[in-house]
């Protein structure tokens, strides 16, 4: 028995406290994972040892057959899960297993919404970690050192769970990390070799190293005597098949692997929805094997979150989160890739100049898209994925320019076609729907589904029974200012320009409209001065069937959703001037063009403008002169 020195008390940090509180207490349905994480942890351990000796073989002190051990004790109720990978420092040991909680861990713990079942499944997504040893274990003892440090360098770690651990120096002769669990009463059951077996079978089979576990005795008559005599080493046998998931051919690996190999890499506990795995040879050979989650990471908007995939290079794990291999708008892809090309030497600052990197880049991401089109088979798949990933997808048509076509036909709206909500069209399916004669494709932009469906400029497309996508994310405006055409249609904001739809208007409507706005030239020229200071011009229009009046920008001019955002955002804005549109058939504005008196032709003429404003989901400058002169008008109704 060693003697342990520097012994100390610590307390777990806030956070850390937190999470094992949660973690505890809404994963005990699940409580068997906790095997699979730690044999986890034990199999990054031996991947991380690997890629320090590749420079320096010392590390290994000998024993480069590197591998995960696992043991149990049915009288003192515990298990051990041993591994001779990289192991830990004193340093170490304090800032991985107490004081630093994983990053992202304030901000996850920031979006617990205090709903059991919502917050069991964010956990899930959250990766649960080494702590998971508490949900079975009433008390955690960690054994480890480093590789290449002293035997007397050894660390033991030790907690109950609750708020604190102690940490104290002692001596280990193998390198690596030993986790000995105290089974809470209750748990027996998983120190049973029959028991663990079958959840290293389930969860940790794909694990590239071997998993051990002592052989089971032949239960003969003779054995028994034997073994009571003499006391034998104990033979220890592998449990997994121990060869890296992603070298295996597609045909031998099941569903359920892909989906616990999913879980190893991701660190979510969720089963991915999607993946797609590929070995290519020839100049560039390379293996993917690339996921998509089903749920997005809570933090897939924070610019600074760790995404990307994790790199290995001929079958050596190089680095987690190589962000190199895919455009930002990819980054909730998880997965894999193995090259060939690159030399076991890599570090981050290399990776940005090699040039098998693009290469790469350029093929894994259409790959993705690839599997996003396969996916986008199946309706009801591919709407939870929109869901999910429609808004993050939506950067993409600017941000890869190459793949645009692709990305496009990805792409999901709502449309005055389907009546609700949901994004459900495709541009192709537009495309097909386009009346004869029609040569855009028309969109509408605002603040909300219903300000979209219902802006008056849709009018006369409802009335020609033309198709009108409705756009209403926040990134929309600045998505369509991308994008010029798809298949060779352009695409068409209906708030901006001058009306034109083409074929789908006989010439004798197009002669009747001119005649009518000839009738109004008189009206258009009293109206300029009275809203010279709002508006750059007046002019009469066919869009509308049922509003009075409407605004609309220049083809060029940026549209309202992307001002407001850009004002709010404190950014300055282009002076521009919308144009008023007034509709010549409606009776408002025949009764406007009748009106003899001046002032109320233009206290009318303001409200109309205003009315204009509020449709298109403005805000008004000055809301008060507006209620001040509609009331004006209502009280002369009334009187
Ligand atoms: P994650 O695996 O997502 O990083 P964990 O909570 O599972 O989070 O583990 C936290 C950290 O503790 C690991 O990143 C690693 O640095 C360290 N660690 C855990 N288990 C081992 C082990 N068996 N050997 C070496 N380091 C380990
Ligand atoms: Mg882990």
């Amino acid at each position: 028995m060693s003697t342990e020195t520097q012994k100390e008390t610590l307390g777990f940090q806030t956070e850390v406290k937190q999470l094992l509180h949660l973690m505890v207490h809404s994963l005990y349905s699940n409580k068997e994972i906790f095997l699979r994480e730690l044999i986890s942890n034990a199999s990054d351990a031996a991947e991380k040892l690997r890629f320090e000796a590749l420079e320096k073989s010392d590390l290994y002190e000998g024993d480069s057959d590197l591998k995960i051990r696992i043991s149990f004790d049915k009288e003192a109720k515990t298990v051990s899960i041993e591994d001779n990978g990289i192991g830990m420092s004193r340093e170490e040991v304090i800032d991985h297993l107490g004081t630093i909680a994983k990053s992202g861990t304030a901000s996850f713990l920031n979006n617990l919404t205090g709903d059991k079942s919502k917050d069991s499944q964010l956990i899930g997504q959250f990766g649960v970690g080494f702590y998971s040893a508490f949900i079975v274990a009433d008390q955690v003892d960690v054994f480890t050192r480093r590789a290449g440090a002293a035997i007397t360098d050894a660390v033991h770690w030790s907690s109950r769970g609750e708020g604190e651990f102690t940490i104290a120096s002692t001596e280990k002769a193998g390198r690596g990390t030993r986790i000995v669990l105290h089974l809470k009463d209750g748990e027996e059951e998983f120190a049973d070799s029959w028991r663990l077996r079958s959840l290293v079978r389930k969860y940790s089979d794909h694990i590239a190293f071997p998993v051990m576990m002592e052989k089971e005795a032949m239960p003969s008559a003779d054995d028994e005597e034997e073994t009571k005599d003499v006391k034998q080493a104990p033979e220890f046998e592998s449990v997994n098949s121990a060869t890296a998931l992603w070298t295996r051919s597609k045909g031998d690996v099941k569903d359920e692997e892909y989906k616990e190999f999913y879980k190893h890499i991701s660190h979510d506990y969720s089963d991915p929805m999607t993946w797609s795995h590929n070995k290519v040879e020839g100049t560039l050979e390379y293996t993917s094997l690339l996921y998509v989650p089903e749920h997005a990471p809570y933090d897939m908007w924070n610019r600074e979150a760790p995404r990307g995939l994790k790199l290995y290079v001929q079958r050596v794990f190089i680095m987690d989160q190589a962000d190199q291999f895919l455009p930002l708008y990819l980054r909730f892809i998880k997965g894999v890739v193995d090259s060939n090309n690159l030399s076991l030497n890599v570090s981050r600052e290399i990776l940005q100049k090699d040039p098998n990197v693009d290469k790469l880049r350029s093929a894994l991401s259409k790959r993705v898209l690839d599997m996003l089109s396969k996916l986008a088979k199946d309706t009801e798949k591919y709407a939870a994925f929109w869901k999910e990933f429609g808004q993050v997808l939506k950067e993409g048509p600017a941000e890869d320019y190459a793949n645009k076509e692709k990305i496009l036909k990805l792409l999901r709206f709502a449309s005055t076609h389907t009546g609700n909500t949901e994004q459900s069209v495709s541009l192709e399916d537009y495309v097909s729907r386009m009346k004869e004669g029609q040569e855009k494709i028309y969109y509408v932009v605002a603040d909300n589904y219903n300000t979209a469906k219902s802006s008056p400029h849709l009018e006369i497309f409802r009335k020609k029974g033309i198709e009108v996508l409705l756009l209403t994310d926040r990134i929309d405006d600045w998505m369509m200012s991308q994008l010029f055409d798809f298949e060779g249609k352009s695409f068409q904001d209906v708030t901006k320009g001058e009306l034109n739809l083409g074929e789908v208007e006989s010439e004798e409507e197009k002669k009747q409209q001119e005649e009518t706005a000839k009738q109004l030239e008189s009206l258009l020229e009293r109206l300029k001065p009275v809203l010279e200071q709002r508006v750059s011009d007046v002019r009469v229009t066919h869009r509308l069937t049922d509003s009075p009046a409407c605004l609309v920008l220049n083809d060029y001019d940026m549209g309202m959703q992307m001002r407001k955002i850009m004002e709010a955002a404190g950014q300055k804005v282009p002076d521009t001037k919308p144009i008023f549109e007034v509709n010549p058939e409606h009776p408002l504005i025949v009764k406007l063009d009748q009106e003899a008196d001046e002032a109320r032709f233009a206290d009318l003429a303001m409200i109309l403008l205003d009315q204009a404003d509020l449709a298109a989901g403005g805000q008004l400058e000055d809301p008060a002169a507006y209620t001040t002169r509609l009331n004006k008008l209502l009280l002369e109704l009334s009187a």
